[in-house]
């Protein structure tokens, strides 16, 4: 996979997920969460184990790479998340 120096344009997508925003899109099932509607991730979800297969802010299916040491996905439009941002290992 390349990996340029190239920054992405947005990093929105790492950005809501540190400040904890609230998901539109269930990261794991890339469901529309309505409002109200309390999420359920799985325990390792939750910790930050899994890695999330769509992007909680549009709901695209991102691009993701499992790692021996953790994952990065991307959604085209929102930028890249590493597990490594989320201090998890
Ligand atoms: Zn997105």
């Amino acid at each position: 996979m390349e990996r340029s120096q190239r920054r992405l344009a947005s990093d929105e997508l790492l950005a809501a997920i540190v400040s904890g925003d609230a998901p539109v899109f269930h990261p794991n099932t890339g469901q529309e969460i309505a409002e109200g509607v309390e999420i359920t991730l799985s325990p390792s979800a939750r910790a930050g184990l899994e890695a999330p297969r769509f992007c909680q802010l549009c709901g695209r299916r991102m691009v993701v790479q499992i790692r021996p040491d953790g994952w990065e996905a991307r959604c085209s439009r929102h930028g890249e998340v590493d597990s490594a941002y989320l201090g998890q290992r």
